[in-house]
């Protein structure tokens, strides 16, 4: 039994806002948002996080890579945003299922806390 809670997203049993969808991918409105534009992009398979990542994944990461740049460009975040994954409980990942956020529409500093 399967009980992360993005694989239940995906498969809708959690209700989530779609921002946009491929064959392979998710992307979906953060349900606490630390930006203006915070959108979730997931693969629909179940991966645990980027450490589980290899060249195996490159057209997934391809996929989600391209559909993160459409979300940017049809957000208007011609500004600037940032791409961020959090790996393993020290960086703060708090959904072990492999999740990219999309963060924009004020200044960002750096480095992240
Ligand atoms: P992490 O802390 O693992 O990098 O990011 C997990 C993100 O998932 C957080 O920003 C959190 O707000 C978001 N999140 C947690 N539960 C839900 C949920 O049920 N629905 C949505 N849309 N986002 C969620
Ligand atoms: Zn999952």
């Amino acid at each position: 039994m399967n009980d992360c809670l993005f694989c239940k997203i995906v498969k809708k049993e959690i209700p989530s806002e779609t921002v946009a969808e491929t064959e392979r991918a998710l992307a979906f409105k953060d349900i606490n948002p630390g930006a203006p534009t915070h959108v979730l992009v997931i693969p629909k398979e179940h991966i645990p996080s980027a450490q589980e990542l290899d060249a195996a994944h490159g057209d997934l990461l391809g996929e989600l890579f391209e559909l993160m740049a459409k979300i940017a460009s049809d957000a208007g975040l011609s500004r600037g945003h940032r791409l961020v994954t959090n790996v393993g409980p020290e960086a703060g990942q708090s959904v072990d299922h492999l999740h990219f956020h999309v963060l924009g529409g004020r200044p960002m500093s750096w480095p992240p806390g």
